[in-house]
């Protein structure tokens, strides 16, 4: 049987990834009383390291570009596309299409980036809980009126909200259960990486540039170098090709 909580929330959300703090931030910023409930303890691992220029301003919304600026993160000015012929192109730099701060971006170790946002949501007043995991969306006529939840030791716990915002991301919370995922053929891929201490990279102004290596029809490579001396490599391909 599980416990009701007494507590009253304006909004659950489900997941503390990216856009689940985000949220949590500028809803708990206007006031309202927000629960983000995240399955793993954070800092968690996850993948999706290389941010874009246009990234900049949801972060300025957040308040957090200072944050940013002042952390361990490598900088990004540029993106490079190597051809399948080896031909490597000259750099693309942001700078030379946008004038503006953003036309300066970042590439981030996610357990820290998403530690930022989730502290940023905690300081404006979101409660986030670590370790519980969401299992079902509470129904009443077609209405979701909370969550059933899990935590670590096995409890179970129903809390109700007016509303639930699914930031689940990969974990797909609400489309697997109402049986909305549609597969695009042509965006079916899968992609495999890693990450290697001491690899090469351009000096200066091209240190933390993305390279994009095309191998094959549709199947390519990202190199994406970090701070610490890491480079994150991965490769992105047809399920069953030969890159
Ligand atoms: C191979 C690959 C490479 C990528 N590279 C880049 C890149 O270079 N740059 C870029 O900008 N993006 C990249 N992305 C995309 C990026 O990872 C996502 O856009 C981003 O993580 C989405 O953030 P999110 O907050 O929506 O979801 P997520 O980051 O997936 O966060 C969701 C959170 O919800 C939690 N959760 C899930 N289910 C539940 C549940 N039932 N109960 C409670 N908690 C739950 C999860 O634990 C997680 O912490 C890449 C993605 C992949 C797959």
């Amino acid at each position: 049987m599980p416990n009701a909580t007494t507590d009253t929330y304006d909004v659950i959300i489900i997941g503390a990834g990216p856009a689940g703090a985000s949220a949590a931030a500028i809803l708990a910023e206007h006031g309202k009383r927000v629960l983000v409930l995240e399955k793993e303890t954070l800092p968690r691992y996850a993948i999706g390291e290389s941010l874009i220029p246009y990234c900049y301003f949801p972060l300025e919304r957040l308040g957090l570009i200072d944050t940013l600026n002042a952390g361990n993160y490598q900088r990004k000015h540029s993106v490079q596309f190597v051809r399948r012929d080896g031909k490597v192109s000259q750099p693309f730099y942001f700078s030379e299409h946008f004038d503006h701060p953003a036309a300066q971006t970042w590439q981030v170790s996610r357990e820290t980036f998403d530690m930022m946002l989730v502290d940023n949501a905690r300081a404006k007043g979101a409660d986030v809980r670590e370790g519980v995991k969401v299992t079902q969306a509470l129904m009443h006529e077609d209405k979701v009126i909370g969550v059933r939840t899990t935590s670590a030791d096995d409890t179970i716990q129903d809390i109700h909200a007016p509303i639930t915002i699914d930031a689940s991301g990969r974990g797909m919370f609400a489309i697997t259960r109402n049986g909305w995922r549609v597969q695009d053929p042509a965006l079916k891929k899968i992609a495999i990486w890693t990450y290697y201490e001491g690899a090469m990279r351009d000096p200066g102004i091209d240190e933390g540039a993305t390279t994009v290596a095309h191998v094959s029809d549709k199947n390519w490579f990202w190199y994406i170098p970090m701070t610490n001396n890491r480079v994150s490599v991965g490769i992105v391909s047809r399920p069953g090709s030969v890159a």
